[in-house]
């Protein structure tokens, strides 16, 4: 059975049970919960990535950024051997 996390809409205050988010076990044919079973205020379902995948699209941000400079100079190089 899926537990999925849910917390308060931002734009709402919500209460005690529902402001620093709490864990909703669903069943899959259940429909999708919007709203605090406690205090009624709109919530949000947090997608939690894990870890490991967050940080290897933080890897592939940083290898771009490499590449992206090294292009840069080597465009560089390239001006300074026709002028
Ligand atoms: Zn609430």
């Amino acid at each position: 059975m899926p537990v999925y996390d849910y917390r308060v809409h931002p734009e709402h205050e919500g209460c005690a049970f529902c402001k620093d988010g709490f864990e909703m076990m669903r069943l899959l044919a259940d429909p999708p919960l919007e709203y605090c079973p406690e205090c009624h205020a709109p919530i949000i379902k947090i997608i939690t990535a894990p870890a490991l995948g967050r940080s290897k699209s933080m890897l592939d941000d940083r290898a771009k950024a490499a590449g992206f400079h090294k292009l840069t100079r080597v465009d560089q190089g390239a001006f300074e051997k026709l002028y």
